[in-house]
């Protein structure tokens, strides 16, 4: 299972992981929105970590509700409210329970991606970070019978995929939206950066 220590330490791989694609996340938005995502994202994750550091809370449930207030109110954009999002609804999954399971992770994910879609409307396709939460979820449903380490890593394998699939799609949300088009062959970034975040998660819970 993973305790509110060991998401905490999870949440500080990924801001490191974050800081380390700055730039790669920046240059994916410099082609098809704003070249912000990078520092945006690096913002909240480094907001997280001051967070932590100040203190980390006793249930799992706690620190996800942490990372979503933290990334609401330190991230502008799109990208800040939809991870946001995404953490208050798997925080509301994971209830006051002490150690989350495999089972419950699975749960969390699918609560996170439900509540993305509930706020940014994008759906699979759309070429936004629901492409790669969608095979994300599945995958982690494939292996929800595993660890929690093993929940992670598929997840992240899904993602992975996913994330790469936005390159040949049309975006239809989002500020790469404006391009159309011309958008094609690019990278989508939060599709990128939840990739990232996942496979840290993944990392951090090995
Ligand atoms: P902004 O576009 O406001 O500058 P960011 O650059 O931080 O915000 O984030 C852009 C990313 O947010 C996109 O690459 C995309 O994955 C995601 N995104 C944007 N709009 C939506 C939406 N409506 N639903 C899901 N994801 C979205
Ligand atoms: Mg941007
Ligand atoms: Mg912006």
């Amino acid at each position: 299972g993973c305790s509110a220590e060991g998401f905490a330490a999870a949440l500080r791989s990924a801001a490191e992981v974050i800081a380390e694609h700055r730039a790669e996340l920046v240059d994916l938005d410099r082609a098809i929105g704003d070249a912000d995502h990078g520092e945006n994202l690096n913002r909240g994750f480094a907001a997280i970590v001051a967070a932590l550091d100040a203190g980390v809370p006793q249930t799992p449930a706690a620190v996800a509700k942490l990372a979503a207030t933290t990334l609401i109110s330190k991230v502008g954009g799109a990208a800040g409210p939809l991870y946001g999002t995404a953490f208050l609804r798997a925080s509301a999954k994971l209830g006051d329970a002490a150690e989350v399971d495999a089972g419950q992770l699975v749960e969390a994910l699918r609560a996170a991606l439900e509540g993305v879609q509930a706020r940014g409307k994008a759906v699979g396709g759309d070429a936004t970070m629901v492409d790669a939460l969608i095979p994300a979820l599945s995958a982690a449903e494939g292996a929800a019978g595993g660890s929690v380490a093993e929940v992670l890593t598929a997840a992240a394998g899904g993602a992975d995929r996913g994330a790469e699939s936005t390159v040949d799609l049309v975006p239809r949300k989002g500020r790469a939206s404006y391009l159309g088009e011309r958008a094609v062959g690019h990278l989508d970034p939060g599709a990128r950066s939840t990739a990232l975040l996942l496979r840290a998660f993944a990392e951090a819970a090995r």
